[in-house]
């Protein structure tokens, strides 16, 4: 396979000090893309940076939950780098896991949707902004097994990852017309800091964690090679789409399985 699948393209990654979106930086930093690295953790992010080398990769500060922040962001890889070909709204939070909906706090629930679905909006808007003129780009989103299922986390967290799928179909369909491609991205568990912290997961990580397919355990590089095939010509014809990557645990209900 090509090593070189992003040359020549820019990318912006939200929440991409930690965890997924910092395996997608690392990797399509490794397939020739410029990329932009917004977080609100800015000791981290640096890092990151540091690790890419200053002519590859730079970090923004960037609350996605401010639209004023994302603006800056949008406008700082143009301003750097001259153009925004993809942008990752990867940012999120798991939020409190509290399946009790008569214990759920409104301000607990909005904030979860403010990072995950308004960050995702706002990420959209103001990367059409500076693609549409283009008449080119690809907007991805991490939404998450959570988008097609219910059960597996909070309220507010499922509510937010179902959004984010309404909101990449709908800006799919408007912003086709310009040749900007809008898809999702959907993993199972990953055993992140997101992901340990909700799940109160242990060094075993996810290994005990039930999916159809045998053998092989979710790591976040592999969540960033769908990301990189969603960012690559290669998936030039896809859009409106939801990429799951969870060894097909939603595909089955296994208590009602008639397969061994
Ligand atoms: P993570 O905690 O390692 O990384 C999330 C990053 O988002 C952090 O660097 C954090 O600082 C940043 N962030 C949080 N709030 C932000 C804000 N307001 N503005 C900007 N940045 C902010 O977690 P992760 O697992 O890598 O999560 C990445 C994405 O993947 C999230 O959207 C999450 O919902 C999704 N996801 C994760 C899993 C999993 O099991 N880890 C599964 C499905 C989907």
């Amino acid at each position: 396979m090509c090593e070189s699948r992003l040359e020549g393209k820019v990318a912006l990654i939200t929440g991409a000090a930690s965890g997924i979106g910092e395996s997608t930086a690392r990797l399509f930093s490794k397939h020739g893309a410029k990329v932009l690295i917004a977080d609100i953790k800015d000791d981290s992010g640096k890092k990151v940076c540091e690790d890419l080398g200053q002519s590859s990769a730079s970090f923004v500060h960037c609350d996605v939950t401010k639209e004023s922040d994302v603006e800056m962001a949008v406008n700082t890889a143009v301003a750097k780098y001259g153009k925004l070909d993809i942008m990752h709204n990867n940012a999120g939070i798991a939020g409190i896991a509290n399946p009790n909906i008569l214990e759920n706090e409104i301000s607990e629930f909005e904030k979860v949707i403010s990072v995950n679905l308004k960050g995702a909006f706002l990420g959209a808007k103001h990367a059409a902004r500076v693609m549409i003129p283009n008449r080119r780009g690809n907007i991805i989103t991490t939404a998450s097994i959570c988008s097609t299922i219910g059960g597996v986390a909070s309220h507010a967290y499922t509510s937010s990852k179902h959004g984010v799928v309404g909101l990449t179909r709908n800006i799919a369909v408007e912003l086709g017309k310009y040749g900007i491609r809008v898809n999702c991205v959907s993993p199972h568990l990953v055993a992140t800091p997101l992901a340990r912290d909700f799940f109160k997961l242990d060094d075993e990580g996810c290994h005990g964690v039930y999916s159809n397919l045998k053998g092989a355990v979710l790591k976040p590089e592999d969540v960033s090679e769908a990301a990189l095939f969603l960012a690559s010509d290669e998936s030039k014809y896809v859009s409106g789409h939801n990429l799951l990557v969870d060894g097909g645990f939603t595909i089955v209900n296994p208590k009602f399985c008639m397969f061994e």
